[in-house]
């Protein structure tokens, strides 16, 4: 497999790189994009603490039609005013190929969420525009479907592809909402030249579990993290039990600081 890939994103304030030949990339902000405040005092936070880029749904896969479904393109010109007002390259996801154009123009890198980690026709159309692609691994997907899934993208043209493990089905839903599968790391690096992320906030479902989680992927490799923060997330509108505060989530960035490459 050669050479590591380097994805190279582009935003307002510099090119952030995310592979293993760079420091660790941290992703971080709020589940959903709530209203113009909110996303942008989460920027704003999350880039004092060190944050490259900056997370927030605007399309939400919500496992019930009528728990909140996002706010759709209204979100991505929040995500616009947030990237204007912080210099922070946005990631957000895309569930409907119809949605692509827009979601294109605001975000530095598109991301696929584990419920479309096999949708190959919108695997295909992401493979097929120019940003980065952040490839969620499905909640009961193996590596090689996962690889597989990858390989639709990168065979419609588009090189950029960052591996994402965000936890697998478990058997025992009492203590974590997933079982974050940590041991991704070392297996993808002996079968793939692309990134790999880890999201220990859907992984675990719990906030007081993601800090060690997280200290955990940097020790084993990982070349980014995505870490869920809202700034008050017993108020969240989805995700809030996942979400750290912003104080707790710039202790993390401190504590990780000190474990692998300088994040
Ligand atoms: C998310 O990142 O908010 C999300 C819905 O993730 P996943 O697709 O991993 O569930
Ligand atoms: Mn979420």
């Amino acid at each position: 497999h050669g050479q590591p890939t380097d994805v190279a994103i582009e935003t307002p304030d510099r090119a952030v790189h995310i592979g293993q030949n760079h420091p660790v990339v941290t992703i971080a902000g709020p589940c959903s994009v709530e209203n113009e405040e909110m996303i942008v005092a989460t920027a704003q936070y999350v880039k004092a603490s060190g944050a490259k880029l900056l997370r927030g749904g605007a399309y939400k896969p919500r496992t019930s039609p009528y728990a909140f479904q996002g706010h759709g393109e209204s979100a991505l010109g929040l995500l616009a005013a947030a990237r204007e007002a912080t210099g922070l390259g946005i990631i957000t996801e895309v569930m409907d190929a119809e949605d692509l154009d827009k979601i294109v123009e605001v975000a530095d890198v598109v991301q696929v969420g584990a419920r479309n980690m096999q949708n190959f026709s919108l695997l295909k159309k992401v493979g097929a525009q120019p940003k980065p692609v952040f490839l969620k691994r499905g909640m009961s997907a193996t590596i090689e479907e996962w690889l597989m899934a990858a390989e639709y993208i990168m065979a419609a043209g588009n090189p950029n592809v960052i591996l994402c493990e965000r936890g697998i089905r478990t058997f025992d839903r009492q203590y974590a909402r997933n079982t974050l599968d940590l041991s991704v790391i070392p297996v993808l690096r002996s079968l793939t030249h692309l990134p790999i992320a880890i999201d220990p906030s859907h992984g675990t479902g719990r906030a007081e579990y993601v800090p060690s989680m997280a200290m955990a992927a940097i020790a084993a490799g990982a070349d980014s993290l995505m870490i869920e923060v809202h700034p008050n997330p017993a108020k969240a509108l989805s995700d809030g039990p996942q979400s750290l505060t912003p104080q707790r989530f710039d202790r993390l960035m401190q504590e990780l600081s000190v474990i692998g490459r300088a994040v």
